[in-house]
């Protein structure tokens, strides 16, 4: 037989995805391996679900989604993203952020382009830029640069292939956040080059330290696709709902892409969304919070004030790097023995790119108490590990 897609074939497997399905068949296991928010949707949002499917809106949208949603999100984008001048036309909604992101490197990417993608970065970019034919090269977040990008180092990359650079900001797996004069640098660094820029912020509203600052205040020429999300803000991840902001001609190709490979968002969710916007803002603060104090517990206990465990301490997302590379490099070796010894699930560091060998990322998207306890257990599995007999492939 013939051989089938080389695309999808080299892409390589989550290893966030691969940790949840071993823990889904475990019992009394500590989950901190997903960044899914442990939060119910609010429930007028659900309410408002409802209320769309026995109200008839049950059919498809049009490609960019209802234009009411559209008008709303133009609105909340120019007076909490402070982006002036989106109007509907630049907004396109996409099944999951992941849509926007997806179809987003497709509307700029030619096979054969490089694509700019960072090192520790969420997975699924590498596999988006390898699906559109293109080549993913790794920019390094340095622990020791505080995990924010290096513009000298940036400058060294780009070739006259390079097309896109891929942001994430706050930033999954490490927590940082952006200040304003990193994210200027970088507008000026994708103008110097006249290279787009695809700015995944599905993590705005979790910000502890700082604000959230988007990089297209600094787009002077359309050339910045920014991506947002419901999943986390409002603890939608299953409604599978995400939007781009986009210029025009961009938001016009993102629109075309919808249909071959969507069509459309979903119309209920769509509804439901409209719903989530209108809610006050106390909403969102309130997991916001949560998930503040949570952060505080792993810092105490892993992070300065504890253990010194942390690769640096997160300043938004909800997400932490835990440096075991004493015990193992191997940080596949390092999640299963901890998984098998003390039940704590948590994601390979290197998953997220050869930067973080050693690490792994936890979520604090569980409660306040099994958060500590898995804090705990980790720390229990460091000291132990040396005289357990734990060493690099042991636990495979
Ligand atoms: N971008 C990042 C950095 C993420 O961590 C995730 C989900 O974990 C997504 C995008 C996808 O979110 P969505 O559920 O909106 O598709």
């Amino acid at each position: 037989m013939k051989s089938l897609s080389k695309a999808v074939s080299a892409m390589p497997r989550s290893g966030i995805r691969e940790f949840m399905e071993i823990a889904s068949k475990l019992e009394d296991v500590i989950h901190l391996e997903a960044g899914e928010p442990d939060f119910v949707t609010p429930a007028p949002i659900i309410d408002a679900a409802f209320e769309a499917a026995r109200g008839g809106f049950t059919k498809y949208t049009s490609n960019a989604g209802f234009p009411s949603l559209r008008e709303a999100l133009a609105r909340k984008v120019r007076e909490q993203n402070g982006l002036v001048g989106v109007t509907a036309e630049n907004i396109v909604l996409t099944p999951g952020s992941v849509g926007a992101l997806a179809t987003g490197v497709l509307a700029v990417a030619n096979p054969g382009d490089e694509v700019l993608v960072p090192d520790p970065g969420w997975p699924n970019y590498i596999n988006m830029v390898l699906l559109a034919g293109a080549t993913p090269v790794l920019y390094p977040l340095r622990r020791e640069h505080g995990y924010l990008p290096d513009l000298d180092e940036l400058d060294a990359l780009v070739t006259p292939r390079t097309k896109l650079i891929m942001l994430n900001n706050p930033c999954n797996p490490t927590g940082q956040v952006f200040a304003r004069e990193v994210v200027e640098g970088l507008a000026a660094f994708a103008a110097r080059h006249d290279l787009y820029v695809l700015s995944d912020e599905i993590y705005e509203a979790m910000v502890f330290e700082g604000a959230h600052e988007p990089i297209a205040q600094f787009d002077a020429d359309g050339r910045v696709i920014t991506v947002f999300g419901f999943s986390k803000t409002f603890a939608m991840t299953g409604w599978r709902l995400g939007y781009a902001v986009a210029p025009a001609p961009l938001a016009e190709l993102i629109t075309r892409l919808q249909e071959p490979l969507v069509s459309c968002a979903s119309s209920i969710s769509q509804k439901a969304a409209e719903a989530a916007l209108a809610l006050p803002d106390a909403v969102s603060g309130t997991m916001r919070e949560a998930y503040r104090e949570r952060r505080d517990a792993v810092v105490r206990l892993l992070g300065t004030g504890g253990a010194n465990r942390l690769a640096c301490v997160p300043e938004g997302a909800f997400y932490a790097l835990v440096d075991l590379s004493d015990v193992s490099r191997d940080s596949y070796a390092l999640a299963h023995a901890l998984l098998r010894e003390e039940r704590v699930a948590t994601a390979p560091g290197e998953t997220f790119g050869p930067s973080s060998a050693g690490l792994l990322r936890i979520a604090f998207t569980t409660g306040l108490a099994e958060v500590e306890e898995g804090c705990r257990r980790i720390l229990r599995f460091a000291a132990g590990a040396g005289s357990g007999g734990f060493g690099d492939g042991a636990a495979r």
